[in-house]
């Protein structure tokens, strides 16, 4: 099954993100859970929550991906923004512990000069306090472009901050793959495609791979920029995102489009994206 969908909007409710999604050829989809500059959070309605989970089973949706917002920074040295990101993280795992197969992406966020080690060391506090042995809900660690000092931009960092979790969290976690930032961040994803997901999965392990961000790039190959571009109008170009999305290692994952688009554009992405896909 080809799973792909796009980023939505929350703002009318989850059930109606579930009928966006359908409306343009979408089986999935990611959001943000909530306003990604405020600070306010609304439960959301318990009925509301359920009418996208039987909406997803009856249209065999693949599990939709929240996405954390950018306010979060697990790694920041400040204690403040720290105890904000862990309150508001357990918050929104509990929200999702109402959708079956839940996951959870978020970026590991920007020393600010605190230094990689201390950096990551942070991000593992975090995980090993909102993560409960028991919870449906998986995290994915996104792989970033490297801006300033954005960790996660290298797999090797990625892989730190797996091995310093404790190990009853590490079952929790899973990493999505963002094709724009990882092309942006030195991995020429787009035409060395085996090469790169056989590092992922020295590094790594492919295993622990369960999304991919979609995403064309206005940059080359390690520009370390992340500027999203439409799909097959960037670096990566069609012919690099037709051979990811055909990869025998990432064909069976849910792709998820960040692309500059209105809805319009990502139900032309979305179409055009079905017809490079080749039989199994
Ligand atoms: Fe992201
Ligand atoms: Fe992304
Ligand atoms: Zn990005």
């Amino acid at each position: 099954m080809f799973y792909i969908g796009c980023h939505l909007s929350v703002s009318d409710g989850y059930a109606a993100m579930g009928k966006t999604a359908l409306s343009i050829g979408a089986n999935t989809f990611q959001y943000f859970t909530r306003n990604p500059r405020g600070r306010g959070f609304k439960r959301p309605d318990p009925a509301d929550v359920a009418g996208l989970v039987s909406l997803m089973q009856e249209h065999g949706f693949a599990p939709p991906l929240a996405h954390a917002p950018y306010t979060f920074n697990p790694a920041s040295g400040v204690d403040r923004i720290r105890d904000y990101t862990r309150e508001a993280m357990a918050e929104d795992i509990s929200v999702l512990e109402e959708i079956p197969g839940a996951l959870y992406n978020f970026h590991p966020g920007a020393h600010v000069g605190i230094g990689v080690e201390a950096g990551i060391a942070n991000i593992a506090a975090i995980l090993n306090e909102v993560i409960t042995p028991g919870q449906g809900t998986t995290l994915l660690i996104e792989t970033m472009a490297g801006k300033g000092t954005e960790l996660g931009k290298c797999f090797e960092e990625v892989r730190a901050i797996i091995d310093s979790v404790d190990a009853s969290v590490r079952p929790h976690l899973g990493v999505c793959l963002d094709t724009c930032h990882i092309s942006d961040g030195g991995y020429d994803i787009a035409r060395d495609t085996d090469a790169v997901l056989e590092q992922f999965d020295h590094i790594i392990g492919i295993q622990l791979l369960r999304a991919v961000h979609l995403n064309d790039s206005k940059n080359p190959v390690g520009a370390a920029k992340d500027r999203h571009e439409k799909i097959g109008e960037g670096f990566l170009g069609l012919a690099g995102i037709t051979k990811i999305i055909n990869h025998p290692l990432l064909r069976d994952l849910p792709f998820y489009l960040e692309t500059p688009n209105e809805l319009d554009g990502y139900a032309r992405e979305i179409a055009l994206l079905r017809g490079q896909r080749t039989e199994e």
